[in-house]
């Protein structure tokens, strides 16, 4: 059997906190008491948010927090043509589409459908998109591929869960699995989401599946808040033939409040807890690992 793979998949868009150390500690931890290989992820695909002073403290906290990693690291900016290849490969079957609509717009043709009971959401809580660009004709579609506007290129849902056929995923952490560690998984409670944008190629969901198998990942540890994400990285990896790893989605680390931690609120930066004097050791204790 090779080792299983594990890896740590941060977004240099703000500096790591304790959530962030609790999931690249514990993914480290994993590997290493299975003889298992540990690897780091840049997941820099959203150019207006991810700035390189970031990703180079990602660096130094984490070899501050005694961490080491296979080099050279996986930059996700670096693999644009093999995002490009998926994308192609989904469209040539017929299973993405353009959509042209601002949030804006959406939100008024939602509005516009008048259902009583609200519009149905995603397990994120954002409103389903209504679906009109996949009602567009080939012509009207064309014009205003033309015309320059911008876009997103939508997967067809119900088109794709079709040719999936149903899916599960086995999961190690806590969730709402059977007793074998199986959930079924829901990803038309997405919608048709997005995969890819007129100026990036790619989509979270779609960089995550694929890097995922390019790097050999078997097993993704990984934060709570991603748990129903997974629905959505179990269909494009079997419409795209990806192997797929197990998950272990962890719990988040919260602030007094109980709210969960976000990159804004800088009190429980790891730069910040280094420079009034906390110590690796003192991090591991305050998440909880031994
Ligand atoms: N880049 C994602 C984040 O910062 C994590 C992706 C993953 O672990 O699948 O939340």
């Amino acid at each position: 059997m090779p080792p299983p793979v594990f890896r740590f998949a941060p977004s240099p868009n703000g500096y790591l906190h304790l959530g962030h150390a609790f999931s690249a500690l514990l993914n480290a931890d994993l590997a290493r008491e299975s003889g298992g290989r540990f690897l780091l992820r840049i997941e820099d695909i959203d150019a207006t948010r991810c700035k390189p002073e970031f990703e180079t403290a990602i660096y130094e906290d984490l070899a501050w927090l005694g961490m080491s990693w296979e080099t050279p690291v996986w930059r996700q900016s670096e693999h644009l043509a093999g995002y490009r290849d998926a994308v192609e490969k989904l469209s040539a079957e017929g299973l993405v589409y353009p959509s042209f609509e601002s949030r804006l717009d959406i939100a008024k043709l939602i509005a516009e459908q008048n259902i009583p009971h609200g519009w149905p959401r995603d397990p994120d809580g954002a409103p389903l998109y209504p679906g009109t660009a996949r009602a567009l004709g080939p012509e009207e579609r064309e014009r205003l591929l033309q015309s320059g506007a911008p876009y997103a290129l939508r997967l067809d849902m119900s088109a794709a869960c079709a040719q999936a056929g149903d899916l599960s995923w086995t999961e190690r952490g806590e969730g709402p699995k059977d007793e074998t560690g199986t959930v079924a998984a829901d990803p038309a409670a997405w919608g048709d989401v997005i995969i890819a944008r007129k100026e990036m190629p790619t989509s979270y969901h779609l960089s995550v599946v694929l890097d995922d198998a390019l790097q050999g990942v078997t097993e993704v540890a990984r934060g709570q808040d991603l748990f129903w994400s997974t629905s959505v990285h179990r269909l494009l990896q079997e419409l795209l033939g990806l192997p797929q790893p197990t998950y272990r989605h962890h719990r988040l680390i919260r602030d007094a409040a109980g709210q969960k931690l976000s990159k804004s609120t800088d009190a429980t930066s790891l730069r910040e807890l280094r420079a009034v004097g906390a110590s690796p050791a003192e991090i591991r204790r305050r998440i909880g690992l031994a």
